[in-house]
């Protein structure tokens, strides 16, 4: 048993230096590299072993598995996705305990459409991606590793093509359109033209929201509006700068807390935030933690709920733990030294909420004045409206807070009662549906006849489809991932905000 526990160590020690070496080319990598050094996925294969004397192979398999199908069975699509993380890592670990080569990447060298079951980030890292002209995978979601990747690299990618790989043999000649999801296999000369020409269109039009890059985002006719990037971590930050974003209108923590084996210390998270309020120092909106529901932290014990989208979350328990609460305010504030940084509050359904946050902030404020800690005078706390009763309230809340965010991904969830992550009622999950485009434009009136300036942080956001729309309802700021604002920008430019005003009124009657 000690030697089988040898060999699983030293194959651990060899996957982390591969990883390591990784790394720098490749960001996924470095979460990869933290999972392979798990401290509790160790313990469990060491554990497997010991109890059921069973080699490290058949642990690894084991543990690997009930680990990745714990993650499936969850709702939240990004929790759902990191499935496929694990057994990647766990594809290098067994590679290393077989002491076989994994899959050869490396022998493509000519333009080639890439057909497989799903891929992994470590066949991308392989990959040359010059040679790689679309994806195709028959397994996979949206929000999986091939298709960020994809997108980032600028490559069209196809998740979830079901019966691909039967319809297909090595040498198939193969159109996509990563946009309508179209696919031809074998075209005739016709088919291949119409393709043809699509492909000339796509390249002139990255080319002018290239261009459009040196101009600010604003109308024809001079109205200006802030646009900005979601992000999750710094690398986000930094992708979001490189594409001209104002600022950053959305940092999600939870992703800094899920990283780690423990809740993030002050001084933890004061690097990362001060890192982030550097790289974009015209605005950082950093929302405070909002996990619960299916986004969980390995480290934090919560009861499992019946209906979790509606339980003890977010806001919930950050004035219930305010011991964490406090020590992430006191984490912003100091980031605020360096750059102009934003509270933002996520699921508030009451003023009471926000009251009390505002006076625990101010504790903090306190105590780092006394503690003769840096931070700027003014922070503004906003409020991240994504219920109902936010929308209802909006008037009121619009007198205590200094500025609006609006989550559409949760909002529409709720206000429609349709869940975000189920493929079942996905038809019903409409972010153009009468209630929520009136509840939208409720929220920028409400802020506006309190002057304080109302954005948006969900997926809409960065839907061209609603840009003229949002627009003329008077939004102010737009929030998306990094890789969409060239294109939102480039819709703004060639836009009239008196004409966009003018539909905005007739489609909200
Ligand atoms: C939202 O709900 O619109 C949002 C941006 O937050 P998240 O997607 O992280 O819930
Ligand atoms: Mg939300």
């Amino acid at each position: 048993m000690e030697e089988e526990a040898e060999r699983f160590l030293k194959a651990r020690q060899e996957v982390l230096t591969e990883l390591e070496g990784l790394a720098a080319g490749n960001k996924i990598f470095r979460s990869y590299a933290a999972m392979a050094e798990d401290a509790m996925l160790e313990e469990g294969i060491l554990a497997r072993m010991r109890e059921t004397r069973c080699n490290a192979q058949l642990a690894l398999a084991e543990v690997a598995e009930e680990t990745a199908a714990a993650f499936e069975a969850m709702e939240d699509e990004y929790m759902k996705e990191r499935s496929a993380d694990i057994r990647d890592v766990a594809k290098r670990f067994m590679a290393k305990l077989k002491r076989c080569a994994l899959s050869d990447f490396s022998r493509i060298t000519e333009p080639v459409i890439l057909v497989a079951r799903d891929l992994y980030p470590s066949d991308m890292a392989a990959l040359n991606l010059a040679y790689v002209k679309g994806f195709i995978t028959q397994e996979g979601g949206v929000t999986s590793h091939v298709s960020i990747m994809a997108k980032d690299a600028g490559i069209p990618a196809l998740v979830g093509a079901e019966g691909i790989l039967s319809a297909v043999s090595e040498d198939s000649w193969i159109c996509m359109d990563g946009k309508t999801g179209e696919i031809v296999i074998d075209p005739d000369a016709a088919e291949r033209e119409r393709f043809e020409g699509k492909a000339r269109e796509n390249e002139r039009r990255k080319k002018r929201y290239e261009e459009a890059g040196r101009f600010p985002s604003c109308t024809r006719d001079g109205h200006a509006v802030r646009l900005c990037a979601n992000a999750g971590c710094l690398e986000d930050v930094k992708a979001a700068m490189g594409k001209q974003a104002y600022g950053i209108g959305l940092f999600r923590t939870e992703f800094l807390y899920m990283e780690k084996d423990h809740f993030p210390t002050e001084e933890e998270q004061f690097a990362v935030y001060r890192e982030a309020a550097i790289l974009s120092p015209e605005e950082l909106t950093i929302r405070t933690l909002d996990i619960g529901g299916d986004k969980a932290l390995p480290y934090f014990r919560m009861e499992k709920e019946k209906n979790p989208a509606l339980g003890w979350r977010a806001i919930r328990i950050s004035l219930e733990r305010k011991e964490l609460f406090k020590t992430q305010l006191r984490a912003i504030l100091r980031a605020s030294a360096f750059g102009n940084v934003r509270i933002l509050l996520p699921m508030l359904i009451s003023l009471e909420e926000l009251r009390e946050a505002r006076r625990i902030t101010q504790e903090c404020r306190q105590e780092l004045e006394r503690e003769g800690k840096a931070f700027a005078r003014k922070v503004p706390i906003g409020v991240m409206v994504e219920t109902p009763a936010c929308v209802l309230l909006a008037e009121e809340f619009a007198r205590e807070t200094d500025f609006f965010s609006i989550g559409t991904n949760d909002l529409i969830q709720y206000l429609l009662a349709v869940d975000r992550g189920n493929g079942k009622v996905a038809g019903l999950y409409d972010g153009f549906h009468p209630a929520v485009l009136r509840a939208v434009y409720r929220v920028i009136e409400a802020g506006h006849r309190e002057n304080i300036p109302v954005g948006m942080c969900g997926e809409l956001a960065g839907d061209e489809r609603a840009t003229g729309l949002l627009l003329g309802m008077g939004l102010d700021e737009f929030s998306m991932s990094p890789g969409e604002v060239p294109r939102v920008r480039y819709g703004i430019q060639n836009m009239s905000y008196a004409q966009e005003a003018a539909a905005a009124g007739t489609v909200l009657t």
